[in-house]
């Protein structure tokens, strides 16, 4: 049973894979782990709502999540444990993933905020109902459609939404909006506030009576996996913390411009003095 606990703790629901990677190789949680992590660092009270393997890959998984501090007490133990291996080569990338999708269904008392997508929202609608009507902030981001439909019915999770971040690919599939600012916009109106991610662009918040746009700080990008959750944690950090919109999109920008820097998804999350220390040496006021 997926029990949250504690006022203050930040909930990520969604699935957790095993990441092995292969030149360079390493082994990382990964799925919604990245957000997870990425949240720990900064200092959140981060807990994971997956499924997890009794096995020994199942055991390396909770092992390198309790080290980054990621409370373990949402997850669910299963049989197996969930793995992807991908090879990296030439800046290339081939994958293979086996195992589940699935998460467990949310239970339990309401987090202070819960991070899924909009599938977790819909397959949940009872309980972060529930949750919000007791005060809970929910992030909502998307993944790319694997069936290429992007079907419109699938927005109606974002009624459940504070916040919803997809990117910039994803914001004009599913709005078939001509330009960025008209999706997001579009989007605006489904749910509070749209945030669309553009890579080295930045990113564009829209809600009404509210537009800001903020470029990314350049950067030498070397692996922009995870880019996105790092962007998504950060925002929802720095949100919940009560930054003000372009304050956060700004946080979140260099959080996620860092990232990039370093390989792997969410063994590049920075930390909250690395994101205060880029902020300061590029002349970005954190908390404007
Ligand atoms: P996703 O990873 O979900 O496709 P994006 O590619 O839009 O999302 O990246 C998310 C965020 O990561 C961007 O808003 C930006 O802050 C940062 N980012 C991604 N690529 C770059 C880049 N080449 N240079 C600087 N920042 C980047």
């Amino acid at each position: 049973m997926v029990e949250s606990q504690g006022s203050e703790q930040v909930l990520v629901a969604g699935p957790l894979f095993l990441d092995v990677v292969m030149g360079p190789l390493g082994h990382a949680p990964g799925g919604a782990a990245n957000q997870a992590v990425a949240l720990a660092r900064l200092g959140a009270r981060a807990a994971l709502a997956s499924y997890v393997g009794e096995d020994a890959a199942g055991a390396l998984v909770r092992g390198m999540l309790a080290q980054e501090g990621v409370r373990l007490d949402a997850l669910e133990a299963v049989e197996r444990q969930s793995v992807t291996v991908s090879l990296a080569l030439d800046g290339d990338r081939a994958m293979t993933s086996f195992g589940t999708e699935e998460f467990p269904p949310l239970r339990g008392p309401a987090p202070a905020a819960l991070l899924t997508d909009l599938r977790g929202l819909a397959a949940n609608a009872e309980a972060v109902g529930r949750w919000r009507r007791e005060g809970t902030w929910v992030l909502a981001d998307c993944g790319w459609d694997p069936t290429e439909r992007w079907d419109q019915g699938d927005l109606g999770a974002l009624a459940l939404a504070d916040v919803f971040t997809p990117n910039e690919a994803e914001a004009l599939a599913y709005t078939r909006a001509g330009t960025v600012e008209e999706a997001a916009a579009r989007l605006a109106g489904m749910c509070p506030m749209c945030v669309v991610t553009r890579g080295a662009a930045g990113a564009l918040a829209v809600a009404p009576g509210l537009r800001a746009a903020v470029p990314a700080p350049p950067v030498a990008a070397t692996d922009t996996t995870g880019a996105g959750d790092v962007f998504s944690a950060a925002l929802a950090w720095a949100l919940l913390r009560g930054r003000g919109v372009r304050g956060a999109l700004v946080f979140a920008v260099h959080a996620a411009a860092l990232s990039t820097t370093r390989r792997g998804g969410a063994s590049a999350a920075p930390a909250l003095d690395e994101v205060e220390g880029f902020l300061a040496e590029r002349g970005a006021a954190p908390g404007e």
